[in-house]
């Protein structure tokens, strides 16, 4: 599904922040990239969405090279969930979820029962927290948020920077539990940045760990991790 070859980026001061990175991702599959602050995780994730061009080496996305295509349309097939979810402040949590479908030309009864359906999933219940403003949930509810927004698209590709990074450790592990639920039940394929080793082997099918110098120092399953 997203596989990466040879991938590397070096930034015009000269910071050489990912080399010679190889990964792949299977369509379903959730990927955690792990590693200490500084080594390459964030720039990755955004060279697969082309927020980042790499400097060297291929990104494709279900055998298609991401540089040969329009980044706004490729956009639109990858949800992108960071840890300061920008939600509009000025919104309604409801029209905060349904902005992405109503852009994307569909009717508002349909983006509005989907915003609807959506916010349940992510366990906010929408008779509760619809009608809220963002400033008024906690940090862990406006992180739900930011995951049914970045739903709300439907898109077979989700990438995640940290996304449970701002919340506390009680409610962390909560929402990773569930987010893993509804990642399997959906079928969607997930890349997530994180530093925190525990959470990579709680919630990956696969973990990329990345050293120093942005390289890819291990690549396994939890299992094969642990049993290290
Ligand atoms: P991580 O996500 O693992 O914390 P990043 O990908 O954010 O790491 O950063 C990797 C390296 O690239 C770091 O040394 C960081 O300081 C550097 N870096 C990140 N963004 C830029 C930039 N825009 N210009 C120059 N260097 C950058
Ligand atoms: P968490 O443990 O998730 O961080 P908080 O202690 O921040 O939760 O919030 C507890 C409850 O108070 C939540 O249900 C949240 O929706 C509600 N709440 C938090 N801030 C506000 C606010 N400014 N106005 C109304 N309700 C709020």
């Amino acid at each position: 599904m997203i596989r990466l070859s040879g991938v590397g980026k070096t930034y015009a001061d000269g910071t050489v922040a990912v080399q010679a990175v190889d990964l792949e991702v299977a369509a379903g599959e959730l990927l955690c990239l792990v590693g200490p602050s500084g080594c390459g995780k964030s720039t990755t994730l955004k060279m697969i969405n082309r927020l980042i061009e790499p400097t060297t080496g291929r990104i494709e996305i279900d055998g298609r090279d991401v540089t040969g295509e329009d980044p706004v349309k490729l956009r639109r097939g990858i949800g992108y969930v960071i840890q300061q979810v920008g939600l509009f402040p000025h919104q309604k949590i409801l029209t905060n979820v349904m902005t992405v479908p109503l852009l994307s030309g569909g009717s508002r009864a349909a983006a509005r029962a989907r915003a609807l359906e959506l916010l349940e999933l992510v366990g906010l219940d929408p008779a509760t927290y619809a009608d809220r403003y963002p400033h008024q949930l906690s940090g862990g509810q406006r992180q739900r948020v930011g995951v049914a927004r970045a739903l709300a698209a439907d898109p077979p590709v989700l990438l995640m920077d940290e996304p449970f990074g701002a919340v506390d450790p009680v409610v962390r592990v909560r929402l990773q539990d569930e987010f893993r639920r509804l990642q399997r039940d959906l079928g969607k394929t997930v890349v997530l940045v994180t530093h925190d080793i525990d959470e990579a082997v709680r919630m990956g099918d696969r973990v990329a760990v990345f050293a120093a110098g942005g390289r890819l120092a291990q690549h396994a399953t939890p299992a094969e991790l642990l049993a290290r």
